[in-house]
């Protein structure tokens, strides 16, 4: 049986390919190219649970990810800039890792 009231799929806004150029030129045929806000820290109203099913999704496109390495020694050069999810990890915003 099917149901009259199906969800709509979570649609992520699309972000321009060039933005990951901005980042690092190597980063260019990352997996994660127009997925932008899967791998944002917090979303604005977000509910814990949503951000950290969000977080999972994000680790599992960066499993698959051809240029998790550099994406890694990206994170490593911006420091507390990169925050969210980068080359699988959770990266915390500086306040928070203060307080942890
Ligand atoms: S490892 Fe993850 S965050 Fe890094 S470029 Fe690839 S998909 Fe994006």
């Amino acid at each position: 049986m099917t149901s009259r009231y199906r969800r709509p799929k979570k649609q992520w806004p699309k972000v321009a390919p060039p933005i990951a150029n901005l980042v690092s030129p190597q980063l260019v045929d990352a997996a994660c190219v127009g997925m932008a806000p899967l791998f944002d820290y917090e979303i604005f109203g977000e509910s814990p649970e949503n951000q950290e099913a969000r977080w999972w999704r994000g680790r599992g496109v960066c499993a698959r990810c051809p240029v998790r390495i550099e994406c890694s020694a990206t994170a490593g050069r911006l420091g507390v800039d990169a925050q969210g999810i980068w080359a699988g990890l959770l990266r915390m915003p500086t306040d928070l890792r203060k307080s942890v």
